[in-house]
């Protein structure tokens, strides 16, 4: 595995002594260590962040989005080196870090880099809605919040921890990082990355450590945005709750597929196995269960569990040796498994896989399961694995029906012929994100809001709302030539207020009604 430099107060500050062991899921070979930071190194790092605020902000976007591109092309001239080690310690394969904890990455830094300014620029709003604020000048300004927190889980460890660090850095922000304990080296390697990038020292820090590190962060910044279960998210808005921060989550999924019978039934089959097995599904926007239309439902899943039955699974030791890769957190393994044992136990029959795999790595075997209903595990509850449970559905009404029937609401996708059809019943889908004819793409839309409904979240990634989030809005008046009295200011007397009474009818007091 590729080295990574490890710096955090642990080192320089003498702390804390303890250490977790980061492991490879796919040989469960120890990898190395990192240190596990507590409160006192939290304060301390958010201390040294505050003070690099003011110089931070100061160097104004162009200045930032500089960096950023560096970092970019920081990103490919080493992209050898990040996919070794993204890959080392989630034992995905090397596509699926290609796609999207490499491929995003490079394209958020240049997306942030050139639209922040966009995003961010002072707003003039009109005042001549109301004659009391004739000629003032009215402005709208996003003004950076501070020290932001990240607290990021371990299916995309640089996705969904480093790529929410970008926007909220382009915003002026300071940020510390709190990956998960259990993939911290892709969050170092890109605090590595932005130090040669000629960041400024503690603008973006990594507090390596577990869920009281997490926890500990909360109380230490201006706004935190999390990624993770729905059942912690809780746990961070509460805490959210007694600094008042803004607290933004983007939590777990359960995402419907409904495949019509018009559908290209090999793309919607491919896009099935695809979306529900890629990362190993250990996606929050994977393709969690499927519904198809009754006359196409024998040939859609025949397609299916012969594409999933040829799906190679293991160690992923260089680039096309793998499809499906390890399960990274080791608690989801049993998770995974108790969904498909619950469905089996209640009367699904399992096509293909069904079983954890072998070997010192963790692996469960690409399912699919059919017969199922909405008294399973699988149906309901976020599985987060290499599974995918299909169920016959009498028409789109019944699948828009179960589609909603989940207390998630993250994303959903529509498979029809009839593109003006899908796009009327993803309208009707109960989902932050519906695609017609694909799915997760979208996340690839940086201009486009992604964010859950329901349990799946709050507040939303990407677009104008995915960086103005990381600031604070001030709005500025300024009247630049004034009377030396207003007409509504002391002293009050009767001609004065008529003639206000007058103005009011004049200006809102015309037109028909209805
Ligand atoms: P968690 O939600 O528990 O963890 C996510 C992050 O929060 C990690 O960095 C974790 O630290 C940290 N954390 C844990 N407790 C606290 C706390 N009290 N305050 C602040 N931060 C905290 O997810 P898990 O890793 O336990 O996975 C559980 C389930 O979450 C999975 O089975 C899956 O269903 C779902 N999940 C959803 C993801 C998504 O993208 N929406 C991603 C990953 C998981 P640490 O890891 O060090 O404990």
């Amino acid at each position: 595995m590729a080295s990574v430099e490890q710096r955090t107060p642990a080192d320089t500050n003498g702390g804390s002594a303890a250490t977790i062991g980061v492991e490879n899921p796919a040989t469960g070979e120890l990898i190395t260590t990192v240190p596990m930071l507590g409160a006192d190194e939290l304060k301390r790092m958010a201390a040294h962040a505050r003070e690099a605020f003011p110089q931070w902000e100061a160097i104004g976007l162009p200045g930032r989005a500089r960096i950023m591109r560096r970092a970019q092309k920081w990103m490919l001239d080493n992209a050898d080196r990040v996919l070794d080690v993204v890959v080392s310690e989630t034992g995905k394969t090397y596509e699926d870090a290609q796609l999207t904890d490499l491929g995003y990455t490079v394209s958020a830094l240049g997306f942030w880099a050139k639209e922040a300014s966009r995003y961010l620029a002072d707003e003039r709003v009109p005042s001549w809605r109301n004659p009391v604020l004739a000629g003032k000048k009215l402005v709208i300004r996003y003004a950076p919040l501070g020290v932001v927190g990240v607290i990021g889980p371990w299916n995309y460890p640089i996705v969904n921890s480093f790529g929410d660090c970008i926007p909220a850095m382009m915003a002026g922000n300071c940020v510390i990082l709190k990956p998960s304990e259990v993939t911290p080296l892709s969050s170092l390697l890109m605090a590595e990355m932005m130090r040669e990038c000629g960041l400024p020292e503690h603008v973006f820090s990594v507090a390596t450590g577990d869920g009281a590190t997490g926890a500990a962060l909360i109380g230490e910044v201006d706004c935190v945005m999390f990624t993770g279960s729905t059942r912690t998210g809780k746990a961070v808005m509460k805490a959210a709750a007694d600094t008042l921060i803004p607290c933004y989550l983007e939590l777990g999924g359960k995402d419907p597929m409904i495949v019509c019978a018009d559908a290209n039934l090999e793309r919607a089959a491919n896009a099935a196995a695809f979306y529900s097995m890629n990362n190993g599904g250990q996606v929050c926007i994977s393709v969690e269960r499927c519904y198809v239309e009754a006359p196409v439902y024998d040939e859609f899943v025949r397609q299916v569990a012969d594409t999933v039955r040829s799906l190679r699974q293991g160690v992923p030791t260089a680039a096309g040796t793998v499809d499906v890769g390890a399960v990274i957190f080791p608690p989801q393994l049993e998770i995974v498994d108790g969904h498909v044992r619950d469905a089996v136990e209640k009367g699904a029959k399992v096509l293909t896989g069904g079983h954890p795999g072998s070997g010192p790595g963790r692996y469960f075997e690409p399912t699919v399961l059919v017969d199922v209903d909405h008294s399973m595990k699988c149906m309901r509850e976020e599985t987060f694995g290499p599974t995918l449970p299909i169920m016959r559905i009498a028409d789109a009404e019944e699948g828009v029906r179960l589609a909603n029937d989940s207390s998630y609401g993250l994303q959903a996708s529509v498979w029809t012929a009839d593109v003006e059809r899908g796009e009327q019943l993803a309208r009707r889908i109960e989902a932050g994100v519906v695609c017609v004819n694909d799915a997760q793409v979208n996340y690839l839309a940086l201009n486009l809001p992604m964010g859950g409904w329901k349990a799946s979240g709050l507040g939303a990634r990407h677009g104008a709302g995915g960086i103005r989030k990381y600031t604070k809005v001030q709005s500025l008046l300024v009247t630049r030539l004034g009377l030396k009295r207003e007409l509504f200011m002391f002293p009050y007397n009767k001609r004065s207020t008529m003639l206000l009474a007058q103005m009011l009818k004049l200006l809102y007091g015309r037109g028909s009604r209805d």
